[in-house]
């Protein structure tokens, strides 16, 4: 499990806040944090309003989500923004988001009446046919979404959409790092005409817990420790809850690899947000045929990244001090256990959170920066001697979030990934599993529990399935109530014995 964080939070959450920009140490905004006290009455409001949006049916809430989504496009700009004024992002970083939430919202525009639409359900053997089975999928009422920082557009709605889609309201806590384009987003929610079925709860854990004892199911995205324990919370009224954690993805090099190609993913996969991304590439393990030519082109590329905030610049600022501390305390402990930095290492003078991209070579397992999520602008390189190697170091891990493999032969590559414990493998490409919303976006191991999206799946999940089984006939009804002679019921339980044999006899044999 992962330590808490380097650097506590400690304002107290309480009036107005102001948010920093990262990179200017300027103001961003300002906030109303919400009293603790006060989520209760928020998410009672919430309840009373997903009635009437669960009664307007799949139909009905896709045209809503559709007018959100065009309402979205048309303010990207602004949105962008105050993005990069609450992040310190660079604008190409920043310019991620949006379209993100739009290829979600339109799968589930597109996907959201089949995928609710109550199921009938194959007689589970022929003779329990006389019942016709339908699973009807049935909304919970509030989902509360906590969310982390580093995407506080994506984050914020990745999710929401989702579970607006299915018919839930949705009681979403902000990170208290970044609480400034969550407002953007609701007032676009209500700007775009839908109904008060989105509210923000703005605040740090005590908030958040009021959240958790509030909601009906909680969507939590942050920290693995985190994660453990908003469960330990949600346990107490037995709330369902989805946790998408932290990880320390591995990328796997193979000597027959197009090495341009994985050198231009890893740097941008390491580096794309400040390195400030769950799946990015966390550490790399290359083949030894190849890793002085990878190694050569990884430091040429990073060579070329323009730092800064906003337009003109590939990489950005840190959230915060607490995030260049543990880059920092990363870095030095791989240095003074032998590791050599090819570029960045330390941090530059001058205003802002800012952490260069850094590429460690001559790293290994008894270091920090190859076993503890990092979540800064790393790049740690380790030569490996054969497949076997590079499969057992990948999975030396406590996470399982994802990881990607480079090889000419796709198929090869293939095999490697179904080796690796992690809940999504790409090839010849980073983080592109998360443009696939028909798969399933989940961790493994301490990297989580469920997973966000998987074609309708990422929908049910919101609901609570109910079974309706209603008779085709009378015939064999009531066949084994007491009103049927001992007899009878005798006869009745030797005949379900026999047709409930003929399956496993055959097989048996
Ligand atoms: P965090 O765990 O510190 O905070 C996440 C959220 O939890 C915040 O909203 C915070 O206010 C709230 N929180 C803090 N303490 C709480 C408590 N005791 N009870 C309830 N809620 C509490 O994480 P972070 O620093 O905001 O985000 C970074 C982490 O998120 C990284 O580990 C990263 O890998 C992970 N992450 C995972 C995914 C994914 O999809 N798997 C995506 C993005 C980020």
């Amino acid at each position: 499990m992962t330590a808490t964080p380097d650097v506590e939070l400690t304002e107290p959450f309480t009036g107005t806040g102001t948010i920093t920009n990262p990179a200017t140490g300027t103001e961003a905004g300002r906030v109303s944090w919400t009293d603790p006290a006060d989520v209760a009455r928020v998410a009672a409001g919430l309840r009373v309003a997903q009635r009437e949006w669960e009664a307007r049916g799949a139909k009905g809430r896709a045209k809503v989500l559709a007018r959100f989504a065009v309402w979205l496009g048309q303010h990207r700009d602004e949105i962008e923004r105050l993005l990069i004024a609450e992040t310190g992002k660079s604008a190409v970083d920043a310019a991620q988001e949006v379209p993100l939430l739009l290829m979600i919202a339109a799968y589930y525009i597109k996907t959201m009446e089949q995928a609710l639409a109550p199921e009938t359900r194959p007689a589970a053997l022929p003779f329990l046919a006389i019942k016709k089975v339908t699973v009807h999928y049935r909304p919970r009422a509030v989902v509360g979404i906590i969310a982390p920082w580093n995407y506080p557009v994506a984050n914020a709605l990745m999710d929401a959409i989702g579970a607006l889609a299915a018919g839930c309201a949705v009681l979403l806590k902000p990170s208290e790092r970044t609480p400034l384009t969550a407002e953007l987003l609701l007032r676009g929610w209500l700007e775009s005409g839908a109904p008060e079925v989105l509210a923000l709860a703005q605040g740090a854990r005590a908030v958040s817990e009021a959240v958790i004892d509030n909601s009906d199911y909680i969507q939590f995205t942050g920290s693995s420790a985190t994660g453990a324990k908003v469960m330990e919370r949600a346990a107490r009224r037995l709330t369902p809850v989805s946790l998408e954690l932290g990880g320390k993805d591995p990328m796997i090099v193979l000597e027959d690899a197009d090495v341009d190609l994985a050198a231009h993913a890893a740097v941008w996969g390491a580096m794309f947000n400040a390195g400030q991304t769950c799946v990015s590439v966390e550490r790399v393990y290359v083949l030894e045929p190849v890793y002085d030519q990878f190694v050569d082109a990884v430091v040429r590329d990073v060579a070329s990244l323009k730092t800064g905030a906003g337009d003109g610049h590939n990489f950005g600022a840190l959230i915060d001090e607490s995030q260049v501390a543990v880059t920092e305390r990363h870095v030095a402990d791989a240095l003074a256990k032998g590791a050599r930095a090819l570029t960045g290492g330390s941090r530059p003078a001058g205003a802002g959170s800012f952490y260069p991209p850094t590429v460690l070579v001559d790293v290994d397992h008894s270091m920090a920066c190859m076993t503890e999520e990092t979540f800064g602008p790393t790049l740690p390189i380790m030569k490996v001697a054969t497949v076997d190697e590079a499969v057992r170091l990948a999975n030396d891990s406590p996470y399982g979030l994802s990881a990607s493999v480079f090889s000419g032969d796709v198929e090869r590559a293939r095999e490697v990934a179904v080796q690796l414990d992690c809940g999504a493998v790409n090839v010849n490409d980073v983080i592109s599993n998360l443009m696939c919303t028909t798969a399933p976006m989940g961790g493994w191991k301490d990297s989580g529990m469920g997973a966000r999206f998987g074609g309708a799946d990422g929908l049910r999940k919101f609901c609570r399935q109910e079974a309706v089984v209603v008779p085709r006939t009378t015939v064999g009804a009531g066949g084994n109530y007491y009103s049927n002679s001992l007899r009878a019921l005798k006869r009745m339980n030797g005949l379900l014995t026999k047709l409930a044999l003929i399956g496993p006899r055959r097989a048996a044999k």
